[in-house]
């Protein structure tokens, strides 16, 4: 009988661990911000995995109608690909933040490459832009607590969210609009994407439509959309 109990011990602690290194708003791995106090009137769109033609132009084109700032986690390599799109976001005044350069689970990587990963990202968006990045976010929201200090240690903040649209993945801007309904309670960070971590190109329409929606119903209701490094001045933390 016992066997099995270990069994079953091994596996709910492997699950408790998976959970923390993985679940967004998990702090057990070192301190990271997933958004304001519920209930407050301000919510934060975030994309993941830009810049990526023609859909990251789409989305700046909706943001602009609604007059709507927002905050963009970029993959260098991309950056460095495209980098009159991230001086785009900076005109318009998008915030910018480092999502590596090659989006590796970061749990699995040694520090030279985790370092490598953050250092070159960074340099790609300075050289783009003229401004290195102060928000970090792990691809996979992967991380352990060598990963936050590294990025601390590059004076930036680890960004993670609350709010999940699951819009990764090949599905409609109605699909999308409801898992973040479903989710939204104020004070939101809210994870869709404008790009794809395995290729330029990746469709993305499905969370062009979805923000334009969003946008349009939680202004209705009296929410005010803002950029992570605007929320995060509100509760005392300085990235701006
Ligand atoms: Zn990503």
């Amino acid at each position: 009988m016992l066997l099995p109990l270990i069994g079953v011990g091994a596996a709910a602690l492997t699950s408790v661990a998976g959970y923390h290194t993985m679940g967004p708003t998990s702090q057990l791995y070192g301190r990271n911000f997933t958004g304001l106090a519920r209930g407050t009137r301000q919510l934060a769109l975030t994309y993941d995995d830009g810049p990526n033609d023609p859909y990251t132009g789409h989305l700046l084109d909706v943001l602009a109608k609604h007059d709507v700032r927002a905050t963009f986690f970029l993959i260098g390599r991309y950056v460095a690909q495209r980098p009159e799109i991230v001086r785009r976001h900076v005109e318009f005044g998008n915030a910018i933040g480092n999502h590596t350069w090659d989006h590796p689970n970061l749990i699995f990587s040694t520090p030279h490459s985790l370092r490598s990963e953050l250092g070159r990202t960074s340099q790609a968006i300075a050289d783009a832009c003229g401004l290195r990045p102060k928000l970090f976010r792990p691809p996979f929201g992967g991380r352990r607590p060598g990963v936050l200090q590294a990025a601390r240690a590059m004076d930036m903040t680890p960004i993670m969210w609350n709010v999940t649209c699951y819009d990764w993945k090949p599905t409609t801007s109605a699909a999308v609009e409801q898992n973040a309904q479903r989710q939204i309670r104020g004070g939101d960070v809210i994870l869709m994407h404008d790009g794809g971590h395995k290729g330029f190109g990746a469709d993305r329409s499905h969370s062009v439509t979805a923000t334009d929606h969003l946008i349009r119903k939680y202004k209705d209701e009296g929410y005010t959309f803002v950029t992570v490094p605007e929320m995060l001045t509100s509760v005392g933390v300085k990235t701006l």
